[in-house]
């Protein structure tokens, strides 16, 4: 099948690698020149674990093309919309003018037959708005929602075998057969795997979406919020964690109480899903997710008060090294990530700020010019008078805390993941302070 991606990002880039993984002819549009320059010659953009693998092979083999002109886009059976949906520069809603944008170019480049199908995280409602746009242009295309739930770092993977797949169809039941029966084919060796198959309407696809994300956001706030009261009662929130993880209805994953969540989802997604329910008139529904949201920024602060603590108070040109700077591991992505957040803040104070991460320095150089960045792990520590480990990363996981202390200048560390065994620390000498823990 003939297939274009609208829009080759963190999403996009994986979901056209992906579509000629699975057979497809495909064609990637992006305005962004430099990024069509890398992904032509079959690099990738950004980091993504076997992305290079997947680009290198199908650019080779000629099913995957990458252009900045719209217009190649045309004779594609499916246009995948995969453009970003930001948190709007004036208040919480979805900035949807890039998907406006992407839809209104497209549109003189299609025909009767082809399906436009939304992959962007979007507002409840906008699939309908989009459909009439769609049909009023007298192009003939159709408008499907396919929602994406891959996750950075195991993008891949996640778009090859995901645990499930949406289908929001068109009202109109002869529309509704031809998207499905184009979507069926596009996923055919995905649905060949056994992969759930949600076919529905475009409100539901819209809200599974953001639902689960909610879900998600909620549940590492919850053990976030447990972490806050464990700080002030002495009981360690790991063990509570492990204890309630025990019951199958909670489950022990996202249980990982910390520095809370960041990136270019959860927390512009549950801003954007309260906006859109205030819109609505049921702002009480999700009212709590404003809750959420609070906690969660909470914990970055809460990171560096533990920093300036260890420091007797006085930050200001102390020696602070970064461990991590991505949203989280096996990621490059800095968008909203409480790691480079706690850097500025701990900069803001008057500290010295030395950080690192395995493939996120140059994103975060990008947006934080002002931090002192290396490379090296050696670098970061040598000399420094305390220690925060943001993003767990492997390479900080398992450090041993004997060969760190003959590194820096003083034995304090703030566990920000809860990802080291505190006595071990403690055993070589270390101040430890974790969140929620003893
Ligand atoms: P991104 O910013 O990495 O990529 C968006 C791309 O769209 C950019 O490369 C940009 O240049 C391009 N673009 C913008 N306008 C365009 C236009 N008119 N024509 C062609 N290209 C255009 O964003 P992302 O992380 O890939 O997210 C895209 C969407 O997918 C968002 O709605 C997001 O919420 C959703 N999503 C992302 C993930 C993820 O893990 N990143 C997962 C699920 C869903």
């Amino acid at each position: 099948m003939r297939v274009s991606v609208i829009g080759c990002g963190y999403l996009g880039a994986v979901h056209a690698a992906a579509m000629a993984e699975l057979g497809h002819d495909v064609v990637g549009i992006d305005v962004d020149e430099r990024k069509v320059a890398a992904l032509t010659r079959g690099e990738a953009p950004f980091f993504e674990p076997g992305l290079p693998e997947l680009l290198t092979a199908h650019v080779e083999s000629g099913r995957l093309r990458f252009s900045t002109r719209m217009e190649d886009a045309a004779g594609s059976r499916i246009h995948f919309v995969a453009v970003g949906t930001p948190q709007s520069k004036t208040g919480n809603q979805a900035d949807m003018t890039y998907v406006d944008g992407a839809i209104a170019s497209l549109l003189p480049h299609t025909t009767a037959g082809e399906i436009i199908v939304g992959k962007s995280t979007v507002p409840v409602g906008s699939a309908s708005r989009l459909a009439a746009v769609v049909a009023e242009s007298g192009s003939g295309a159709l408008l499907a929602w396919n929602p994406e739930f891959l996750r950075e770092g195991w993008a891949v993977k996640d778009s090859l075998a995901p645990d499930r797949l949406v289908f929001g169809l068109p009202p109109e039941p002869e529309q509704a057969e031809v998207a499905e029966s184009a979507l069926r084919e596009a996923y055919g060796p995905v649905l060949d795997l056994g992969t759930p198959l949600v076919v529905t309407d475009f409100a539901t696809a819209e809200l599974v979406k953001v639902a689960a994300n909610a879900f998600l956001a909620t549940k590492i706030s919850f053990i976030n919020a447990m972490a806050e009261i464990a700080e002030v009662t002495g009981a360690d929130v790991t063990q509570l964690a492990d204890a309630i993880g025990h019951d199958e209805r909670i489950g022990r994953r996202f249980l990982g109480a910390g520095v809370g969540f960041g990136g270019g989802c959860l927390p512009k997604d549950i801003r954007a899903f309260t906006a859109r329910a205030e819109e609505l008139g049921r702002g009480e529904s999700v009212a709590f997710l404003k809750e959420i949201d609070a906690i969660n920024l909470r914990r970055r602060q809460r990171v560096v008060d533990h920093v300036v603590e260890l420091l007797d108070d006085q930050p200001h040109g102390k020696t602070v090294a970064v461990l991590g700077l991505a949203f989280k591991p096996h990621s490059d992505d800095v968008r909203d990530s409480p790691a480079l957040d706690v850097a500025v803040r701990l900069k803001g104070l008057g500290a010295h700020v030395r950080a690192t991460d395995p493939e996120a320095i140059a994103n975060s150089r990008a947006l934080h010019p002002q931090l002192d960045y290396r490379e090296s792990l050696e670098e970061t520590l040598d000399g420094a008078d305390v220690v925060v480990l943001v993003t767990e990363w492997d390479e900080y996981r398992y450090l041993d805390p004997a060969h760190v202390a003959g590194l820096v200048a003083g034995r304090r560390i703030v566990d920000a993941r809860n990802s080291y065994d505190p006595q071990s620390w403690r055993a070589a000498g270390w101040t430890y302070r974790g969140l929620g823990r003893r």
